[in-house]
C-alpha cells in the first residue's frame, strides 16, 4: 500500500534535518529519506573533521557529531528517518509520488535537500577498479590520515578554497604536498591562497594537469603535464586528491523540475520556492554560491516554514 504523508524531505544534511526539525515541531510528521548507497547519510559534513564556523560551537565540533545532534533534535519532535535512496519522483501529479527501490510514497509537499557531491576528473588510473580508493580520493579530510599517505609525496588537483584547505590539511601527513592547478592564479580566497603560499610543505605546480596515475596495488606515481611548455613528467606519489568543485545531487529529478544549466535547482530569489508549487529546495542542491552548513540549515528552516504555509493555505481552500 502506498503511504501518504503531508511532507517528505529528501536529504539528511544540515538543510534536510533543519527542515525536519521545523516541520516536525509544526506537527507535519515529516518523513525524511537519509539515503543509503548515494553517499554518507548526514551529507558532506560526515566527511569533515572540525567545523569551526558553525555558530554556537566556540570550541568547534566535528562534522559527524554536529550531524548526530541535528538528527537527534529532528527525531525528538517526531521526524521519521528512512535509510533509503529516493530513486525518482513524479512531481507532475498531485499528491507527488516519491519512489525508493522498495516502496512508493505520496506526499502533499516535498523539500528537496539532496546536497552536492565532490567532482572527480576522467584521468587514466583514477577510476573504480584502478586506483580509486587505493590512493586516489575526492576527500583529503576523510582519507588523508590513512597510513599509505604518511610521509609520502601527495598531489591535490584544484585551485579553489577546497584545494587549498585540503593541501593545508595534508601537510599534517605527507612529506610534501603538490597543488596542481590548471591556471597561473588560484581561485581561492586571498586568506587561503596566502596560507598555501606561505606553507613550505606545499608547492603549487602552476599551469599544470595530471594526465595519468600509476602504481601496483596502490598509487606510486602521477604524471604531470605543464600546459604552457607541453612537458610531461612522471613523479613519485602516494596519493592524488581531487578538489575540483561539486556536482548537485539532482540527477534523480531529471525533467521534473526547473534546473540551472549547471544542474542546481532553480528557486525564486530569496525563497526556497521552485517552479512547482508545493516543492521546495534547500541547501547545496540549490546553492552554488554560499555552500556553507549554516546557509544550508538556514534555507532548510525557510523551506519548512514555506511548506507549512503552503499546506495550511491549501487546507483553508
Ligand atoms: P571551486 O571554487 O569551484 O574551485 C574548483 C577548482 O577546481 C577551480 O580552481 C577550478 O579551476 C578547478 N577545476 C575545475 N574543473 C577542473 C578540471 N576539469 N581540471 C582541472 N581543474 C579544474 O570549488 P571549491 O574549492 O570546492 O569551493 C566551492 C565553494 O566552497 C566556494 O564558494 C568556496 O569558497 C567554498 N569553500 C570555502 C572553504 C573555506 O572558506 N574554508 C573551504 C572549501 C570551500 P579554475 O580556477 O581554473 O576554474
Amino acid at each position: 500500500m502506498t503511504e501518504k504523508v503531508k511532507l517528505i524531505i529528501i536529504g539528511s544534511g544540515p538543510a534536510g534535518f533543519t527542515a525536519a526539525l521545523y516541520a516536525a515541531r509544526a506537527n507535519l510528521a515529516p518523513l525524511l529519506f537519509e539515503g543509503f548507497y548515494s553517499g554518507p547519510a548526514g551529507g558532506q559534513l560526515m566527511t569533515t573533521t572540525d567545523v569551526e564556523n558553525y555558530p554556537g560551537f566556540p570550541e568547534g565540533i566535528s562534522g559527524p557529531e554536529l550531524m548526530e545532534k541535528l538528527r537527534k533534535q529532528a527525531e525528538k519532535f517526531g521526524t521519521k528517518v528512512i535509510s533509503e535512496d529516493v530513486i525518482s519522483c513524479d512531481l507532475k501529479t498531485h499528491p507527488f509520488v516519491v519512489r525508493t527501490s522498495n516502496a512508493e510514497y505520496q506526499a502533499e509537499s516535498i523539500i528537496i535537500a539532496t546536497g552536492a557531491s565532490a567532482k572527480t576528473l576522467d584521468i587514466p588510473g583514477t577510476h573504480e577498479g584502478e586506483f580509486w580508493q587505493k590512493g586516489v580520493t575526492a576527500c583529503a579530510v576523510c582519507d588523508g590520515a590513512a597510513p599509505i599517505f604518511r610521509n609520502q609525496p601527495l598531489y591535490v588537483i584544484g585551485g579553489g578554497d577546497s584545494a587549498c584547505e585540503e593541501s593545508l590539511f595534508l601537510t599534517n601527513y605527507g612529506s610534501k604536498i603538490y597543488l596542481v592547478h590548471r591556471r597561473d592564479e588560484l581561485r581561492a580566497s586571498k586568506i587561503m591562497a596566502n596560507r598555501v603560499k606561505r606553507n613550505h610543505k606545499i608547492e603549487v605546480l602552476w599551469d599544470s594537469v595530471v594526465t595519468r596515475v600509476e602504481g601496483d596495488h596502490i598509487v606510486r606515481s602521477v604524471t604531470v603535464k605543464n600546459l604552457k611548455t607541453g612537458v610531461e613528467e612522471k613523479r613519485e606519489a602516494a596519493g592524488l586528491f581531487f578538489a575540483v568543485g561539486h556536482t548537485p545531487n539532482t540527477a534523480f529529478l531529471s525533467g521534473q523540475i526547473e534546473l540551472h544549466d549547471n544542474g542546481y535547482i532553480k528557486v525564486h530569489p530569496g525563497t526556497t520556492l521552485t517552479n512547482i508549487k508545493g516543492v521546495f529546495a534547500a541547501g547545496d542542491c540549490a546553492d552554488f554560491h554560499y555552500r556553507q552548513a549554516i546557509t544550508a540549515a538556514g534555507t532548510g528552516c525557510m523551506a519548512a516554514l514555506e511548506a507549512e504555509r503552503w499546506l495550511s493555505a491549501r487546507e483553508e481552500q
